[in-house]
């Protein structure tokens, strides 16, 4: 039932291949700002800004005016022949942006496809070099880094693997930092240490002359619920990587474009990766787009190699694509989006782990900036999460819905099968009254929940 007592409106679908066959899905007409509308006018806080995409809000038309003024231009060329003048501004805005050294930028279309691309180049570095043996990639668990074959094969997120063994067998894990469930006692005193160590048997037992790179996310995203390292953690493991001649590649796909109050999450805790991957909130969801940063002096060792990155793909560079990325910058920079993203986050952060943590079943508010995870467990003390049978994550998800609130959840990160989280991630353009909004209904919705059943 919605809030005002009449019935939810549901549409029977047609066609379309839908993530979940159990239910129907509202149909959406619109967007403005923060919130969505569906078919028959009931309004959504967007508390995910979709899957954390629409960075610059839903119905943005300075950024849709933008993008149609190139459509008009040229939509497509082929990025193995020409370039154009959106894409080369946007590659080169990302690149004076971005950590030292990243001089280079590839656009594709999804993060799935920018992971894969980095894990390529990297491969193929070390193959010019003379080093063809180097083909490994270390991974951390839990982790996220999309759903193509190499890339769901570098994902610590054992249930999106259910269908697809054998996977590709050169990707080996190390465990990634998460307080929530470190099982340290001092997590920041003794968090880097530890997952550094971790890290350290792993290369050794694995012989570090076989590994081409090591890939993480700055914030975990969806596979730990916003989880940010222990201080120090990548200094550790860029030292550690630098030592055994192992690239490092940033995964930014959720945590980059600003989300945590910084354009880049890597500069946030000293990490100055060797390639560095964007998507969702680059183009805010007006378009699909990804981005790969590499260093200008690896892309001249492989000019004077074989003279290329050995990829392509129909969208490589699409105009289309990137005019969205460079209207998507200029609005960040024009409002200052990122300085906006800091303060409201800190609010943000304040008023989840107030609001919230007090609250039964609450286990772990985290995050960083407009970036947060909620874990909900069965006991507080020992930290025991509910039995996956009850569908926790899922029925509250659709309460919140009921609400018209939009989150996003995520299930099997405690040890590969329990676990319930929330995701929040709101559009960048959110104001402090509207985060007390979101978390108030949140937080209302939660007790309400637990309540029924009870
Ligand atoms: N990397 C990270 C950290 C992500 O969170 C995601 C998606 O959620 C991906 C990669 C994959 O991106 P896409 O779903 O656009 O392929």
């Amino acid at each position: 039932m919605r809030d005002d007592g009449r019935q939810t409106v549901r549409y029977p679908q047609g066609n379309v291949l839908l993530r979940n066959l159990a239910r129907d899905f509202p149909v959406i007409t619109h967007g403005q700002g923060i919130h969505l509308f569906d078919a028959r006018g009931k309004r959504y806080l967007d508390a995910s800004a979709g899957a954390l995409v629409a960075s610059v809000g839903h119905g943005n038309r300075e950024v849709v005016d933008r993008i149609h003024e190139q459509l008009l231009r040229v939509a497509y060329v082929n990025g193995t022949h020409f370039t154009t003048e959106v894409t080369e501004a946007l590659a080169s805005r990302l690149c004076t942006l971005a950590p030292p050294g990243l001089e280079r930028a590839a656009f594709l279309g999804s993060g799935s496809e920018a992971v894969e691309a980095a894990v390529k180049f990297a491969r193929q570095l070390w193959v010019e070099r003379g080093q063809p043996q180097r083909t490994k990639v270390i991974a951390r668990v839990p982790g996220y880094h999309g759903n193509t074959l190499y890339a769901l094969s570098l994902s610590g997120r054992p249930h999106y693997k259910t269908f697809f063994g054998p996977l590709l067998s050169e990707v080996i894990t190390t465990p990634a930092p998460y307080p929530y469930r470190s099982g340290l006692e001092d997590y920041a005193r003794d968090g880097a240490e530890h997952y550094a160590r971790l890290l350290e048997e792993t290369l050794r037992r694995e012989g570090p002359d076989t590994i081409a790179a090591f890939i993480a996310e700055p914030v975990i995203g969806s596979s730990a619920g916003a989880s940010p390292p222990p201080p120090g953690y990548f200094e550790r493991v860029s030292a550690l990587c630098r030592e055994y001649g192992i690239l490092t590649i940033a995964d930014e796909v959720m945590c980059g474009c600003g989300r945590t109050g910084r354009f880049f999450a890597s500069e946030l805790f000293h990490f100055q990766p060797d390639l560095l991957v964007l998507g969702k909130g680059i183009s805010g969801g007006y378009a699909p787009l990804s981005a790969l940063l590499v260093k200008q002096a690896h892309v001249e060792e492989m000019r004077q190699g074989s003279g290329g990155f050995m990829h392509a793909q129909t969208y490589l560079q699409a105009p289309a694509m990137t005019a969205a990325g460079l209207a998507v910058l200029d609005y960040f920079e024009r409002y200052d989006l990122v300085s906006h993203a800091a303060s409201v986050g800190a609010h943000f952060q304040r008023k989840l782990r107030e609001v919230l943590s007090p609250l039964p079943f609450v286990g772990s508010v985290q995050g960083v900036g407009l970036l947060a995870g909620v874990e909900l467990v069965e006991d507080t003390h020992s930290r025991r999460p509910f039995p996956r049978t009850r569908k926790v994550v899922e029925r509250l998800l659709a309460k919140l819905l009921e609400r018209g609130l939009v989150l996003w959840s995520n299930t099997g990160h405690a040890d590969g099968v329990h676990g319930d989280l929330l995701m929040l991630g709101p559009p960048l353009i959110i104001t402090e009254a509207e985060v007390d909004e979101l978390v108030d209904t949140l937080s209302r919705g939660i007790r309400q929940f637990f309540q029924e059943e009870s």
